[in-house]
This record gives structure tokens, C-alpha cells and sequence, in this order.
């Protein structure tokens, strides 16, 4: 066990990522130690920043906490603190079910953590971080919470009303992760689309990301988790004249017919929807689009159900993930409707769509084969470097494999590749002098 070593375990999202990182940066300058490894935990704190966002998450994060009291039963630890969206949504349960942790946190108490090692927080430090990711890139949140009422959702239970972080905060954190070496910054918040309205009486989304792409070193904006209501057209002439903002955007769109957007309140239409990807697809030509759909929500018929299918088979997405309906506590849809969709014929929607977009996928990756692509290389594995396009975000979208032989490439850096062969979610590329 290391003395002065605190071990950070982040589950769930990359929301909860910045904030660990954020905090292992405030125990670093107060004299401590820090590292982000679940497989290797050595230090005598640990600290579980938590989701809670549906079932799956809510076991992996109570999985996790029970591994680190039975550690501190070995005596392989002497303090374990608890934070995040779990804690946030049901602590005081946590609190008589789990007594051997020494103190539970929420979604944003948790610097109350360092008082608890004696030390004080660092007001100068509050836009620096320990980043966890590779140095080239780094998740940029600029809002917390969430003012949408979608049927299905508790995250608006768990981190309460949005908040949009100032522009100048956001512009000089940019700025210090550029000056230690990050290129590439993945623009997340639960409700992009929606960010400065709650502080600026407006949407300021564009301006934003235009006052980022000012601002020498960002070489790579990427923009994820935008709602489709009350789109920011805006955004799209920055993306289209922005070399560094990706023609990439990450949508949630969920569900395509009107009986099941109705039940989740989405606020939107088919018809909107299909007029707004047009729409985009128009005004930012070879954007790539990345969406999340839901299948077994309460109420979807077969007939919503094939919707959704022709919907995927005519927008032909770029980049496609979907999950089952979780009937999540104190939601709107736990309240008011019966979660009628028995878990069988949800798995086979899902197991159904995504063999769809994985035919969708590899037919538009055969279309990419001799298209010449700027890339980052994000790590060496085997005998090859992978990388990345501007059309993939890290963790969850396409890796792009260069063959090592000929090449002394570095991580982090960009090249100029050619696509010679695709797979379903893989390229093969070389260089290009
Ligand atoms: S937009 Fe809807 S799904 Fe997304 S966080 Fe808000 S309530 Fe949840």
C-alpha cells in the first residue's frame, strides 16, 4: 500500500472522466500521488466516482465499490470515498448499505474530499487537470445538467437543471491544455445544443466553438451530444468553415416515429427529424453523423418498431450506437406508463438494428477505399499504429491501422494517410508522402 497515493476509479461517462481528472489535479498540487487504474490499485485512498444513469451502470459502479471494501477489509487501503452520479442519486441508501465506506459525495460536492485528507482546494488550479486520456486529446465539458424532459431519462434527477460554464472560463482551460501538448478536444454536455441559453438568454453553441477554433493549437473540435429541437442552424456555417471543427457531429435522435417521440417526449416530429438531417447533411457537405436510438420503450409497436428499421436503412448514419429501454426509478416513464416490451423481444429489436447498421457501415467504408484522410496517431498496437480521421471519436467510433514496417510515425502527431482497405468499423491506410 503507498502512502500519499490516491487510486481514482471513473465508471460511466466522460463527464464523470473531467471531473476525476479535475480532482487529481487538486491532490497532486496539495502533495499526493494519483493514477486512473481499476486493474491496479496500490494507493492507501480511493476514491469511486460513480453512474447512475441506468441498471447496467448502476451494478458496475456498486460491483466496483464492494471490491474496494473487501480491499479495505484486507487492510490494502485505509480510506475509501464514494462520489458521482450513484452517490448523487440515492445516498442515503448508499450510506446504511455501505457503511464500511468513510464518507459518500455527490455529483459536485466532491472537492469537499480534499478537506477530508486535511488539505485545502486550489482556487488557482480549478481549469487545470490530470488528464487520463493520451496527451493529444482531452474532453472539454462546457455545461452540467440537463432542462429536457425526455420520458426515459434520469439524468436530469441525478445533475438537476443545465448550467452552462462561461465562455472566457472555457476559452482559458482550452488554452492550458493546449500548452501541455493537447490538439484535439472532444466539446461534450449532456445537451450540447443547448449550452448559454440558461446564462446568455441565448444560444451560443456557434460562438462558442467559433472562439475555440480561434485560438492557435486547437487543431480538432469535435462536437458531441446535441438534441435535435431547436437546432442552432448557426453551428453548422461554423462547422462548414472551420478547417479544425470536424465535419462530425454526435446527435441523439432515438426514435423516428411519431407515436414513440410523442411517449418520450422528444419534442420533435419525423418529419422534423428527417427535415433537419437533410438539412444538415446540405449545409455541411461529407459530415459525418453519429446518432444513439433507444428500441423497447414503452408502448413501441411492431409497427413503430419497422419505422425505426426504414429509418436507419434510408438516412444510412455514419456512425450508429442503441440501447433497451431501462425502466429507471422516478422518470417520467416509470411514473406514467408500464414498461410493456418483454426483454426478449427488446433484444431482438436491438440485435435486429445494429446487424442492419453493421451492413450500412461496411458498405459506406467500402466507399472510403482511396479517399486521403488527415489522422492522429493515438497508440502503437502489434504491428501496427492506430489512428484516427476527424470523422472518429475516441473509444466508441472507427480505428484507422497503419502497418509499422516502413513508417517511424509518432503518437500524437498527424499524417496524411490513404484508405486501401475497410472493414466493418477498422481501416487499413498508408501514409502519404
Ligand atoms: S437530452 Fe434527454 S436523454 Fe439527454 S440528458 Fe437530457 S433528458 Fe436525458
Amino acid at each position: 500500500m503507498r502512502k500519499n497515493h490516491i487510486d481514482i476509479i471513473s465508471l460511466g461517462c466522460s463527464k464523470n472522466l473531467v471531473d476525476s481528472e479535475v480532482l487529481m489535479r487538486q491532490f497532486e498540487a496539495v502533495g499526493y500521488t494519483v493514477s486512473h487504474d481499476p486493474e491496479h490499485p496500490n494507493g492507501n485512498i480511493a476514491i469511486i466516482n460513480t453512474c447512475g444513469f441506468i441498471g447496467d451502470a448502476k451494478e458496475e459502479s456498486i460491483n466496483m465499490i464492494l471490491r474496494f471494501c473487501q480491499r479495505k477489509q484486507l487492510g490494502q487501503l485505509e480510506r475509501l470515498y464514494v462520489m458521482g452520479c450513484l452517490s448523487q442519486r440515492y445516498l442515503e441508501e448508499l450510506k446504511i448499505e455501505i457503511p464500511e465506506v468513510d464518507k459518500f459525495y455527490g455529483k459536485f460536492d466532491y472537492n469537499g474530499i480534499i478537506a477530508d485528507i486535511g488539505k485545502e482546494y486550489r482556487q488557482d488550479l480549478r481549469l487545470e487537470r490530470h488528464l487520463t486520456t493520451p496527451k493529444h486529446y482531452a474532453y472539454l465539458k462546457i455545461s452540467e445538467g440537463c432542462n429536457r424532459t425526455c420520458s426515459y431519462c434520469a439524468i436530469p434527477i441525478i445533475t438537476g437543471k443545465y448550467k452552462s460554464r462561461k465562455i472566457e472560463d472555457i476559452e482559458q482551460e482550452v488554452c492550458w491544455l493546449v500548452s501541455i501538448g493537447v490538439k484535439e478536444f472532444q466539446v461534450i454536455a449532456q445537451d450540447l445544443t443547448y449550452y448559454g441559453y440558461d446564462i446568455y438568454k441565448d444560444y451560443k453553441i456557434a460562438e462558442l466553438i467559433s472562439r475555440l477554433s480561434d485560438i492557435k493549437g486547437v487543431e480538432w473540435l469535435r462536437l458531441h451530444y446535441a438534441y435535435p429541437t431547436n437546432f442552432p442552424y448557426s453551428l453548422l456555417k461554423v462547422m462548414r468553415e472551420r478547417d479544425n471543427v470536424c465535419n462530425y457531429l454526435d446527435i441523439a435522435l432515438q426514435h423516428i416515429s411519431d407515436p414513440m417521440l410523442k411517449k418520450m417526449r422528444r419534442s420533435i416530429t419525423s418529419e422534423e427529424t428527417y427535415d433537419l438531417l437533410a438539412r444538415i447533411r446540405e449545409e455541411v457537405p461529407g459530415i459525418c453523423l453519429r446518432t444513439t436510438l433507444m428500441v423497447g420503450h414503452p408502448g413501441e409497436t411492431e409497427a413503430d418498431f419497422n419505422q425505426l428499421k426504414e429509418f436507419v436503412q434510408k438516412i444510412k448514419f455514419d456512425r450508429m450506437g442503441a440501447f433497451k429501454y431501462s425502466d429507471e426509478e422516478k422518470t417520467y416513464a416509470n411514473l406514467h406508463y408500464k414498461d410493456d416490451v418483454p426483454l426478449d423481444v427488446k433484444q431482438a429489436r436491438l440485435d435486429e438494428l445494429m446487424n442492419i447498421q453493421q451492413s450500412i457501415s461496411y458498405n459506406l467504408n467500402q466507399s472510403k477505399i482511396g479517399q486521403v484522410w488527415k489522422v492522429i496517431i493515438d497508440r502503437e498496437e502489434g504491428d501496427y499504429y492506430v489512428a484516427r480521421s476527424e470523422f472518429d471519436s475516441p473509444e466508441v467510433d472507427m480505428e484507422i491501422l497503419i502497418q509499422k514496417d516502413k513508417n517511424s510515425l509518432s503518437i500524437g502527431n498527424f499524417y496524411r494517410v490513404k484508405i486501401i482497405k475497410a472493414e466493418e468499423f477498422d481501416f487499413y491506410a498508408q501514409i502519404q508522402k
